[in-house]
């Protein structure tokens, strides 16, 4: 059995975190993606269990209480979390386990575990990670502005993680991903 590992990808709302995630994970199956509660509706397309565990405020709030979070935060006006039992088993199980979260949450899991991998999304520029929250049109104006305005502080707190990689050209952002976890001299 290998040794388990936290691999944490964060950035801003909008930057390609999901999107660069699911193709490195049909390059390596045998990572394992954490899946988030969260107390935000589904989107169009969005799957239970599969993209989020989608809880009401209280169910949220009841796990917070029993402990059941290995991180949470709120963003745009709703509650994101972690939940720990399942990152935990696998990880002493020897998987590789990847949490895609913001930034709070992300600075929350350093203090669990200090080892972890901790990846920063950014974009481009913020006129480009503006066009791409529109674009994705899942977004109202309200909830647009507060990503927006959340992406600026979480921007300037990049330093703070071990790899920063731009998600400029897709495929090339994809592979610093690719390398940052199995070829980390070569970053
Ligand atoms: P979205 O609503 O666009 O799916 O996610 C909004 C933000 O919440 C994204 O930056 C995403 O990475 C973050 N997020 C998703 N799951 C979690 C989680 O479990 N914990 C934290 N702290 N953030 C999360």
């Amino acid at each position: 059995m290998g040794t388990g590992k936290l691999i944490v990808l964060t950035g801003p709302s909008g930057v390609g975190k999901g999107t660069l995630l699911r193709s490195l994970m049909e390059r390596h199956p045998e990572l394992c993606l954490s899946i988030s509660a969260t107390t935000r509706s589904p989107r169009v397309g969005e799957v239970e269990g599969k993209d989020y565990y989608f809880l009401s405020r209280s169910a949220f709030e009841r796990m917070i209480a029993n402990g059941e979070f290995l991180e949470w935060a709120e963003f745009a006006g709703n509650l994101y979390g972690t939940p720990r039992a399942a990152v935990e088993e696998k990880i002493r199980q020897g998987q590789w386990v990847i949490v895609e979260i913001e930034l709070e949450g992300a600075r929350l899991v350093r203090q669990a575990f200090p080892d972890a991998l901790r990846i920063f999304i950014l974009p481009p520029s913020l006129v480009e990670l503006e066009y791409r929250i529109r674009s994705r049109g899942t977004e109202t104006e309200e909830a647009i502005a507060r990503r927006l305005n959340r992406a600026e502080t979480e921007i300037n707190a990049a330093s703070e993680f071990d790899i920063q990689i731009v998600n400029d050209d897709f495929e090339k952002a994809l592979d610093r991903v690719d390398t940052a976890l199995f070829a980390p001299a070569l970053c």
